[in-house]
């Protein structure tokens, strides 16, 4: 995914918190919306890459035999999206 598109999702994102937040929202007149742009909001973040991490160790070392999804906290490997949550993962340390 481009920068771009990142971009884009980022603005899209903050455009729907937006509208849900504001007084005077139509979601006020609708609150089944409110549910619907939360899903949509949540989907959106799923596709902005997150770095994957790896834990601590005793001696303070990062253990990177063990890799996570900071998203959901499942072991991850090999994977574009994490298999039990659906977050896109950043590999790049
Ligand atoms: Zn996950």
């Amino acid at each position: 995914m481009t920068k771009m598109n990142i971009k884009m999702i980022q603005k899209a994102i903050e455009q729907f918190e937006f509208e849900i937040s504001k007084e005077f929202s139509f979601i006020d007149e609708n609150p089944k919306m409110k549910e619907f742009y939360d899903l949509a909001i949540n989907a959106l973040k799923k596709q902005i890459p997150m770095k994957v991490r790896s834990p601590i160790d005793a001696n303070g070392q990062y253990n990177k035999l063990v890799i996570y999804c900071y998203s959901c906290g499942k072991t991850v490997r090999d994977m574009k999206y994490c298999y039990n949550c659906g977050q896109r993962l950043d590999w790049e340390i």
